[in-house]
């Protein structure tokens, strides 16, 4: 029977998860495939229905992760510390499974691009307190001494304080050069930098020689806040490889084995046009 999967967002026609599990199923010579749905806010209970048994799961992404999360009967740890999910399966006795792994795949990108990276060895700065924030504290409070959430509206970065607690803390814009003091990692959370978006005027003399600089956006890859890091010459690690960290997980999930050993990023870097 073949296995179909797919992700569902809106905007969706620019996700990379497609050509990223179509050259993974091709690879492994798997019966599956995974398409793209353009899903409108508010609407995924309604796309889901009825499309339990016809799919084994989905990748959600914008702006869908809560919606995803409230509509499963069951989360993992991950997906509730997060408040989000990126993931659902949907289980053979018709309940769906929601699950969160873009903390895997954050980790996985450090590890990847940033080698004996070590979140235990001080305060991490994470900037934005919207999902993927949330997502990123979420991960890093279990690792880190001290999480700063630094956000333009410093509501939010409490809120989002109050609701992981531990080691997280709050913090506004304006204060971010003090919050970069001593850090030995920041992440770009927000969607500054992304093409169109504006980029974020970030104090980055505050930083730590030794501190590593990750931006989730990857469109462009080479982020001005990436530029502007490596000019400095800091380590940098870019949402790309994110992205593929959790894809990884949800290709398990969905096809009941791991990726097989293929050049996925050159493949995403040639669609981005790099
Ligand atoms: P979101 O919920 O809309 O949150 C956006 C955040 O960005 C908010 O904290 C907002 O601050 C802040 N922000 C936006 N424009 C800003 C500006 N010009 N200056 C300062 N702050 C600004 O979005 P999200 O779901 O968290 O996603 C954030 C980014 O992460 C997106 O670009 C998304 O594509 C990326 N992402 C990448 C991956 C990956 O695998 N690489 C995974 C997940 C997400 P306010 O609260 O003040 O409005």
């Amino acid at each position: 029977m073949t296995l179909r999967a797919g992700v569902v967002g809106q905007p969706i026609r620019h996700s990379l998860s497609p050509l990223i599990h179509a050259a993974w199923l091709r690879a492994a010579g798997i019966d599956g495939t995974y398409e793209a749905f353009e899903v409108p806010a508010g609407t995924l209970a309604r796309f889901v229905e009825g499309r339990v048994g016809g799919l084994v799961g989905l990748n959600v992404t914008l702006p869908l992760k809560e919606e995803a999360l409230a509509l499963a009967h069951e989360a993992s740890a991950r997906a509730i510390a997060a408040g989000a999910a990126n993931l659902l399966i949907f289980q053979q006795n018709g309940t769906i499974l929601a699950d969160n792994t873009d903390g895997l795949g954050l980790m996985a990108a450090f590890a990847a691009q940033s080698p004996g990276f070590d979140a235990a060895s001080g305060p991490v700065v994470v900037l934005g307190a919207g999902g993927a924030a949330r997502g990123a504290a979420a991960t890093l409070s279990a690792l880190a001494p001290s999480v700063r959430v630094v956000n333009r509206t410093l509501a939010k970065a409490e809120a989002l304080r109050d609701q992981i607690g531990g080691p997280v803390e709050a913090w506004p814009l304006a204060e971010a050069a003090r919050a970069f003091e001593g850090a030995v990692a920041v992440v770009n959370a927000t969607s500054a930098g992304l093409s169109g978006e504006g980029s974020l005027d970030l104090p980055l003399e505050a930083l730590p020689a030794d501190c590593v600089v990750m931006d989730m956006v990857y469109k462009p890859l080479e982020t001005e806040l990436l530029r502007l890091a490596r000019a400095r010459k800091l380590r940098t690690v870019d949402g790309l490889e994110m992205l593929i960290g959790q894809a990884r997980p949800s290709f398990e999930a969905f096809y009941g084995q791991p990726p097989p050993d293929l050049d996925v990023r050159a493949l995403a870097l040639k669609a981005l046009g790099g």
